[in-house]
């Protein structure tokens, strides 16, 4: 009797304890955002547990409506959501399928789990489904960043190279051709700084929609950043082909694009085009070529179009060759500076010399600056090389000064970039006062494409040097937009007549006629003139007899190093010392 109680106590103190864990596994399933389906097979019972309302706007209560939760969800989930549901014809133990609620407003995991007996026989399924709308949501915006732009809402860079690869892959294997235009607005800097980051972007933003329409089939369109596209076609040919795409562009830029801050913007664009399989066989390689033939498009003078061909790339491997070699001639000590003299040509006296920089590279070539000035001004080392130029000729300036005593002109190059530093003017003015050298004795080479930039910026700081003493010359006159208006407001000393002129001066009669136009206004003005690249007698006689002030060139002096250039100013000094002898006699 006693076991009897034992047992009935025990039995009791079980089932208040199951009804206890029920209750809580209950409470749990109760307050969690996820529901429940609970299924026995071999008694045909049914439960739902949990948040069910969240999922579905019904329930049920056995297992033969189990196929009202199909009208539930979005139809293409159907099959693969009934396939998970009866797992148990699988054999499975386990399966999870996202799916979406009817109503596209909620993603779900549906997972299934399926218990079995040892015979194989199904006994238990628990059904669960759990809201992953937040974490889809999270998703898609992550993978749109990976492949998408924010700002114009084109591919970004990487996935436009992954999928030019992919395309690259079928290409090969269909002997299909691609093309890739990199596209890129003209003088964007100038607009981006000159107007502001925000009408900056508001165009780059145009552009890029405006590029997005050029989509379609076997067409796509990036923005890398900045101001630069890239497109790239698929076997093109009738409205893919490239001809037509940069037609359909050059048309948009015939009307200005609307500001959204108010205002119009004209603006015009480079294309660079490489095609596969003849410029590369990747895409990073393809969009390579098209970005460095797109540089060839500016140089020749911006908003045209330019295809790939072998000798540009060749010129861009040799810059790329060239620039690294200056980078380490920056560091060391490769430089040297010759001297070229100008003379009066009513005294014969030589009136000074111009700085020209040499570059003798590893190999110990001789670079001609004609061709590395252009790549050291493109990479910023021109501001390290000019500076050595200005500390070397300036201090060996003021040794010949003080040592031989001949009173002259020195005249040094300077580029644009160099110029336009902030600390220019105080640079200079310091190294003059430390060499004790007099400011009106130097004279500033510069071009006229120094003033294309900021006009004011440019003259004011030409007034500046100009109240210290220091002369400025305008180089290469004739080559640029040369009109002789714009000079009488600007504070120049001495004009440069340019070689070219020179070399047809005694064959061409127009150019006798505008050369001599030229210099009589100039001297109007009240500047000194400077012909260059003389190499004749007839060419020297010709601009005495029209009274030209001074003259450079070969016919009198090349550019020498400062040993033989010592030797000319000794001389000269014995002549100006001699002809005071003669006149104190
Ligand atoms: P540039 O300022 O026009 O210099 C004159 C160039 O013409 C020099 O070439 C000179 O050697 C050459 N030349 C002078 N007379 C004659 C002549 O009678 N016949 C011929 N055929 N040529 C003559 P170079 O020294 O090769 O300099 C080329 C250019 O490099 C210069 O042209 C100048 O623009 C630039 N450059 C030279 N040195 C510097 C420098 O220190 N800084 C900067 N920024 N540029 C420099
Ligand atoms: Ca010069
Ligand atoms: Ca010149």
């Amino acid at each position: 009797m006693d076991e009897l109680h034992y047992q009935i106590d025990l039995l009791s103190a079980m089932n208040e304890k199951l009804g206890s864990n029920e209750k809580m596994y209950r409470a749990i399933c109760d307050t969690s955002m996820n529901a429940f389906l609970y299924y026995n097979f071999e008694e045909d019972r049914l439960e739902l547990l949990g948040n069910w309302e969240h999922f579905f706007d019904m329930k049920i209560s056995e297992w033969k409506d189990v196929a009202k939760i199909y009208d539930r969800v979005e139809e293409k989930y159907v099959f693969p959501l009934r396939d998970t549901i009866f797992l148990e014809k699988s054999g499975k133990e386990r399966r999870v399928q996202e799916c979406r609620s009817a109503d596209q407003r909620i993603w779900m995991d549906c997972e299934v789990t399926v218990t079995y007996n040892e015979d194989r026989k199904p006994i238990e399924k628990v059904i669960r489904f759990c809201d992953i709308t937040k974490f889809k949501r999270q998703n898609d915006e992550l993978s749109y960043l990976a492949y998408y732009d924010i700002l114009t809402g084109l591919y970004n860079r990487n996935y436009f190279v992954r999928i030019l690869s992919d395309w690259i892959g079928k290409a090969k294997q269909e002997n299909a051709i691609i093309s890739v235009l990199f596209v890129d607005i003209d003088d964007f800097r100038k607009i981006n700084d000159g107007m502001g980051m925000i009408i900056g972007d508001d165009l780059v933003q145009q552009v890029g929609q405006f590029l997005g329409e050029l989509r379609e089939d076997k067409v796509i369109v990036s923005h890398f950043n900045s101001d630069l596209y890239c497109i790239a076609i698929y076997n093109p040919c009738g409205t893919r082909s490239v001809e037509h795409i940069y037609h359909t562009i050059k048309e948009r830029m015939k009307t200005p694009f609307v500001l959204a801050e108010g205002g119009e913007l004209n603006i015009s664009i480079s294309v660079g085009v490489a095609e596969y399989p003849e410029a590369g066989s990747s895409a990073i390689e393809l969009i390579n070529c098209a970005e460095i033939v797109m540089f060839k498009a500016k140089n020749k003078g911006k908003a045209r179009i330019q295809y790939f061909d072998a000798p540009i790339l060749n010129e861009f491997l040799k810059n790329v060759e060239m620039e690294t070699k200056l980078k380490n001639a920056v560091a060391g000590d490769s430089f040297m500076l010759f001297y070229q003299p100008q003379f009066d040509v009513k005294s014969g006296r030589m009136r000074g010399v111009e700085a020209l920089v040499r570059w003798k590279d590893e190999e110990g070539h001789m670079i001609s600056p004609a061709e590395f000035i252009p790549i050291a001004e493109k990479s910023g080392l021109i501001v390290q090389i000019g500076n050595w130029v200005l500390k070397k000729s300036i201090s060996s300036f003021a040794f010949w000064r003080e040592k031989y005593d001949y009173d002259m002109i020195l005249s040094i190059n300077i580029s644009a970039i160099q110029y336009k530093k902030q600390d220019f003017v105080g640079r200079l003015m310091e190294l003059l006062r430390e060499y004790n050298v007099p400011p009106s004795k130097i004279e500033l080479e510069i071009t006229e494409s120094i003033l294309i930039d900021d006009f004011e910026e440019i003259t004011q700081k030409m007034h500046a040097l100009r109240e210290y003493g220091i002369r400025v010359s305008m180089d290469d006159f004739g080559t640029g937009f040369s009109s002789l208006s714009y000079l009488k407001g600007l504070p120049i000393d001495t004009l440069k007549i340019d070689k070219s002129f020179i070399d047809t001066l005694t064959t061409d009669e127009a150019t006798k006629t505008i050369t001599e136009a030229m210099i009589g206004m100039v001297k109007k003005l009240g500047l000194e003139t400077v012909a260059e690249g003389v190499e004749t007698a007839d060419q020297l006689a010709y601009l005495k007899s029209i009274d030209c002030d001074n003259i450079q060139g070969f016919l009198l002096g090349k550019p020498m190093p400062e040993k033989e250039l010592i030797q000319v100013i000794e001389a000269q000094a014995e002549m100006v010392q001699k002809d005071f002898e003669r006149t104190m006699m």
